[in-house]
């Protein structure tokens, strides 16, 4: 038997063995498929995580997710495609480099541009897939043939395309702007980029005198050395204190500069003296009110954050020394009158910590109102379902309020911008390097220094990831993609751009503008009038979208719900979770907790638990191969339609057993599809066969509506509780040698068994696939249980009846355990037991099944009493029938009431918030009908058992 499963369950050779063979066998390569293809189509995009990346528990999370959906839809005949592919990561990747410079002495400019990207490759050929390896060890579902990089070369030529067309389309401009600056970093970082951190600083109060008179105007700052670059003071024209000094100038303490006072909406009355300094420079507010009143724009600050020329005599100092000195000064002439504690909102660069400073510099932006029109369109249409329904009003929120994007960054690792400067000051746009000015005809052009923002490249991947601008197969059969799955973190950064570029780049072609000779947002004109259709038709825009269902998955914090950081140190990594307990195991965990709108709170002693239920299975797998191997010695038995009727009593078998059940478990396995060779013949039979079609239509339904925690307790609920727990006990007597059925009840639980393992394999795909490949001896009908098809819910065998019985019967199993167990009777001593059914089906039900009893129950005889036991003592009451233990024992009638007023009691509860469920309209309404149905039979019966439990109460005084 070289098949037979290790003793032990040890996941972590298993899952390496898997992982490898599913990668190396090449399972989940998508080709293109062909004209003919009719299979319906399941298209989702990794996420691509940063080269320079780790995998987080927020990965795991979203790849356990996106790893189910995907497994399932393929697994039900879907062209099933998962692409993935990894982010050049701008910034991260050349902060990394510039550290391992660093460590070497040297800087970035030292090597020059060329040298240092050449660098930048070769740290990714050293290091860029330590996160795809990582992801390998999830079991991620990939197409790993199709793995892209963004800055590969196709894909990089995409990127200059859409920047291309963006600007003959009049949607590329170039403006001076004031931008979030890191000084570290020295780029320019998207709002998106920048943590805000409340920390005490100071307020500080300056006065300027007004010249001509005797007074001042004082006016309070956060940032004293922007003071150098002052080019007004503003008052509001509401303001009575300051009407007497409009038109007035004052005197720029320090550097003895005349600036305005002027009147503007930036003066605030109610707040401080209601005057303010203006700096357009070195503040967007400031900015943005010099252009209203066109002051001089002064920068005193250079690109390291150091004072510059323009500085005074404060000139090569860094911000925060000529913050010292400035004040140091003010002091000294008397201009400095206040300084107050105050609480300030400082801006840090999220990638190094730096405090960012406002500077003005000149940046590429797309004018984004177009785009975003559409963005807003296809949401609020639902032609992109945006799940849960909170981030549809969050994103559209965002998208009714959204700025110009900068999309310049300067940094040398990227996509370097196609525009190419001539000393004449001509701006050249081109896919192509131009070699010559087409306004003065020189030669000598330098291309822009920037690079683009790394989300602009990542927004466009739904389309240039298959092949874009090329009107690829691809792009015919996989886009829309059908699902997103991703963190709230980056919906603004990466969804909301992906909607945008994927609707204006894959509706139908735009006419291209007549090119945008000019720059800056006064030379923008709306693509409408420049040829493009001015609306688009349902089905055009229906089709543009990037993917038709976001789905944003929680947070995973620790056990104790907070939120995971590096500075507390309560961080998990996933890698360590799985060796310690498996990947299946924590992917189960990761599914089951994942309720909609609730962070998880990740608790490894729940991953504990499923490792557990893996075992579980483990040895349910186990015991079913020492009875396939037994079984199969043995001689023929006789087919089911020749035995005596007895045996069959509550069923007909659905199939004739046939010679096909051979003594091997290959051909036991084999001879079934699946569930379908199932063959009933007892009431557990038509039980499990009825939970089996129950929780496939549970799970199938789950998982659509991404309730992946529905899916895995359903599963979880019938394979550990109902599969091992009951049916496997139920069924041993029948495996034994001298059952007339031994052999088709073998086949029903290989059967059985082999279809649980479908309805488990998504979740956990590597010990479903082990055990899976010992069901075939290692000769499957499929390369892996991956492409095998997934179980589909048969509403005819789902047998209400069956499971009505089961149900009470292991109430009675349960009821007689309990009851022994309330006595303290010795586990081994078989005791006899009294039954009250009043029912006459019942009654017969309980006879028939008196094997099952006496064996669970451990009870020797069974009894039927023909009057109601509520007299007595050692009962157990439920609506259909009261069980007695004829067990000797003192009863101590204070310590039974007590008892009996608790399940009285509890009884009582149970039905007041039944009964409240069942009053409540929307419940109603929601709740799918079994479950209401469910709720109305209990709530009957509690009235029943309540009734009993009342009379029993009165008897015992
Ligand atoms: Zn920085
Ligand atoms: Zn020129």
């Amino acid at each position: 038997m070289p098949h037979d499963l290790p003793k032990a369950y040890e996941p972590a050779a298993i899952e390496a063995r898997w992982a490898e063979y599913w990668v190396k066998e090449n399972l989940f390569a998508v080709p293109t498929p062909d004209k003919d293809d009719k299979r319906p189509v399941f298209s989702i995009l990794l996420p691509p995580p940063n080269v320079t990346g780790r995998l987080h528990m927020g990965h795991m999370l979203n790849q356990t997710q996106m790893d189910i959906i995907t497994r399932w839809h393929r697994m039900r005949g879907y062209i099933a495609l998962w692409l993935p592919g990894t982010d050049h990561a701008g910034i991260a990747t050349q902060m990394m480099v510039e550290k391992q410079l660093a460590s070497e002495g040297k800087k970035r400019r030292d090597l020059g541009r060329e040298k240092f990207i050449e660098r930048v490759w070769e740290w990714k050929k050293q290091y860029g897939s330590a996160i795809t390896d990582q992801m390998r060890r999830l079991g991620a579902s990939v197409d790993w043939s199709r793995e892209y990089f963004t800055m590969d070369e196709n894909l990089s030529r995409a990127v200059r395309e859409v920047f291309v067309r963006l600007y003959e389309q009049g949607l590329i401009y170039r403006g001076k702007y004031i931008v979030n600056w890191c000084p570290r970093c020295e780029t320019a970082i998207s709002d998106l980029e920048v943590k805000h951190e409340e920390v005490p600083g100071k307020l500080w109060e300056i006065r300027y005198p007004v010249i001509g008179t005797n007074e001042f105007i004082t006016v309070a700052t956060t940032r004293p050395e922007t003071m150098l670059g002052d080019t007004a003071v503003a008052v509001n024209e509401r303001d009575e204190r300051y009407t007497h000094l409009h038109g007035k100038k004052v005197m720029l303490p320090l550097m003895n500069r005349e600036i305005p006072i002027i009147t503007d909406e930036l003066a605030q009355p109610e707040f401080g003296t209601g005057a303010v300094k203006v700096t357009p420079a070195h503040d967007p507010n400031d900015f943005e009110a010099g252009l209203r009143a066109n002051l001089p724009v002064i920068e005193v600050m250079d690109e390291h954050a150091q004072m510059n020329q323009n500085a005074g005599r404060f000139a090569g100092m860094d911000r925060y020394t000529a913050r010292k000195e400035v004040l140091e000064n003010l002091r000294e002439q008397g201009f400095l009158v206040g300084e107050k504690d105050y609480t300030v909102a400082l801006g840090k660069c999220d990638r190094c910590g730096t405090v960012v400073e406002p500077r003005l510099s000149m940046q590429w932006f797309i004018k984004i109102q177009p785009l975003a029109d559409r963005a807003i369109e296809v949401v609020e249409n639902d032609y992109i379902r945006i799940i849960p329904a909170n981030y549809r009003t969050i994103y559209l929120n965002w998208m009714k309020n959204i700025h110009d994007w900068c999309i310049s960054r300067q940094l040398w690792w990227g996509h370097r911008i196609p525009a190419w400067h001539c000393a004449c000051g001509k701006i050249i746009v081109s896919r192509e390097t131009p070699t010559k000015c087409h306004k003065c005809g020189g030669s000598e052009l330098k291309q822009d220094p920037d690079v683009l923002d790394t989300w602009f490249s990542s927004g466009l991947l739904p389309f240039t990831a298959l092949g874009w601008p090329e009107p690829t197969r691809d792009l015919e059969v996989f886009y829309p993609t059908s699902l997103l799955i991703t963190g709230f973190d980056i919906l603004f950064f990466w969804v909301a751009r992906m909607i945008m570029l994927g609707c204006w780049f894959m509706a139908p072609p735009q006419k291209p503008g007549t090119g945008n000779e000019h720059v800056g947002a006064g030379a923008i004109a709306r693509p409408g009038a420049q040829g493009a259709p001015a609306q688009l038709s349902e089905h055009d825009l229906r089709n543009s979208v990037p993917y038709r269902e976001v789905y944003i998955h929680a947070l995973v914090r620790d056990a104790e719900r907070q939120k995971m950081s590096k500075t507390k140190g309560n961080v998990l990594d996933p890698i360590q979770v799985i060796e310690k307990y498996g990947t299946d195991a924590t992917r189960f965990t990761l599914a089951a907790m994942s309720s909609p709108g609730t962070d998880i709170a990740f608790n490894e002693s729940r991953t504990e638990g499923y490792r557990a239920f893996a075992n579980k299975i483990w040895n349910a797998a186990r015991f079913m191969f020492m009875n396939v191997d037994r079984i199969g010695s043995w001689g023929a038995e006789p087919a089911l339609s020749e035995r005596p009727a007895g045996g069959s009593r509550m069923g007909t078998p659905t199939r004739e057993a046939s010679s096909e059940l051979r003594p091997d478990r290959t051909e036991c396995a084999r001879s079934h599809t699946g569930i379908a060779g199932f063959q009933s013949a007892t009431l557990e039979d038509r039980w499990i066969l009825s939970r089996f079609n129950s929780v496939t239509r549970e799970v199938n339904e789950a998982l659509p509506a991404y309730r992946f925690d529905e899916a895995a307790n359903a599963i979880y609920d019938f394979f550990w509780g109902e599969f091992c727990d009951w049916y496997i006990e139920l069924i041993k007597p029948r495996l034994t040698q001298g059952s007339p059925d031994a052999k088709t009840t073998c086949a029903n639980l290989v059967a059985l068994f082999e279809s649980s393992l479908r309805l488990l394999h998504p979740v956990m795909p590597f010990i479903t696939d082990e055990i899976w490949h010992a069901i075939y001896d290692g000769n499957p009908p499929q390369k892996s249980l991956a492409l095998a098809a997934y179980p589909q819910a048969d509403e005819k065998q789902i047998d209400k009846a069956a499971e009505t019985h089961m149900a009470i019967l292991q109430d009675l199993i349960v009821s007689v355990r309990n009851l022994r167990a309330e006595l303290k009777v010795e586990t081994k001593a078989k005791v006899p037991v009294e039954v009250f059914a009043p029912d006459a089906d019942i009654q017969a039900l309980i006879e028939q099944n008196r094997g099952a009893l006496e064996r669970l129950a451990n009870v020797d005889e069974l009894r039927f009493a023909a009057s109601s036991l509520e007299k007595l003592s050692n009962v157990r009451h439920t609506a259909r029938f009261d069980v007695r233990l004829l067990y000797e024992q003192k009863i101590d009638v204070a310590a039974e009431r007590e008892k009996i007023k608790k399940e009285f009691e509890k009884a009582e509860k149970e039905l007041a918030n039944g009964e409240r469920q069942l009053g409540n309209e929307q419940f109603i309404a929601k709740a799918p009908g079994p479950v209401v149905d469910k709720l109305r039979a209990r709530v009957e019966e509690l009235r029943i058992l309540i009734e009993k439990l009342r009379k029993k109460l009165d008897e015992l005084g």
